[in-house]
């Protein structure tokens, strides 16, 4: 099955990313998406996935780091890459005061445009990983007014209930779950996650963060554990693991176009 959004680049695991990776093919993962906070992290993402098979990469800058300027530009080149699988993650949060949203949102236009612009020169028209906490509305009203298809934006690490997930289903949309659907304390992104038809669902670890119950203490996550997720959604929907990785994959794939 596929980890469709986990961060593998930097320093983020102390023993190197080999026994991560090793690990995730153990626990019958054959595909993951590296996913890109910058220009530079996706040039990491993208050497990661020269290396491996069954690694692809996404190029974008995460809405956290708005407060540093950014040649956006750099990012065409990444995308144009063969194993380059989306544009992302990008977006808004509203959770941290810092940096302010005024800086996010003009980080986001910038993007959209450059999308819409790479659109227009021929471009591959790839998926969008979006970033949205606590700022769904807002997220819509930007790329409502956009040219981009609705059924090419991926709502990755999905955390509020059902009136916003129906909103986003409204629009067009795919949704991703990440280890917070599995909290105790997260019933209504629970109750979200059972809006969402099967073919526009995916899972995801966002590791090195968040990981799901019930490994929920460890430190950091790891793709392997997406299996927990999967578990998790596939017990709620009252299908088998194998069906709804099945299913979940197939999705995956499709939005991807990993054959
Ligand atoms: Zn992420």
């Amino acid at each position: 099955m596929f980890d469709t959004h986990c961060h593998l680049t930097g320093d983020r695991y102390r023993g190197g990313i080999e026994p991560v990776l090793d690990e995730a093919r153990a626990a019958g993962i054959d595909g993951m998406v590296a996913v890109a906070v910058d220009a530079e992290d996706a040039a990491a993402a993208r050497d990661l996935a020269e290396a491996h098979a069954d690694v692809w990469f996404s190029a974008g800058v995460h809405p956290s780091e708005a407060g540093r300027s950014h040649v956006v530009d750099a990012l065409l080149p990444l995308i144009e890459h063969p194993r380059c699988v989306a544009w992302g993650e990008m977006g808004l949060d509203g959770h941290w005061p810092d940096p302010p949203l005024d800086a996010q949102r003009s980080l986001f236009a910038r993007q959209l445009a450059l999308i819409q612009s790479a659109d227009a020169d021929g471009v591959a028209p790839l998926p969008v990983i979006l970033h949205s906490r606590k700022a769904v509305a807002e997220v819509l009203a930007m790329i409502e007014d956009t040219s981009i298809a609705p059924e090419r934006f991926v709502f990755h690490c999905f955390t509020e209930g059902p009136a916003r997930v129906e909103q986003v289903l409204r629009f067009g949309a795919a949704v991703s779950f990440t280890g917070v659907v599995t909290y105790r304390n997260a019933a209504e992104v629970a109750a979200a996650s059972d809006c969402v038809p099967i073919d526009r669902l995916m899972v995801e670890t966002d590791s090195p963060y968040l990981t799901p119950e019930p490994r929920r203490g460890e430190r950091p996550n790891r793709p392997a554990n997406v299996v927990h997720v999967a578990q998790f959604l596939a017990l709620r929907r009252g299908l088998s693991d194998a069906a709804f990785e099945q299913a979940t994959d197939d999705t995956a794939r499709r939005i991807f176009g990993i054959g």
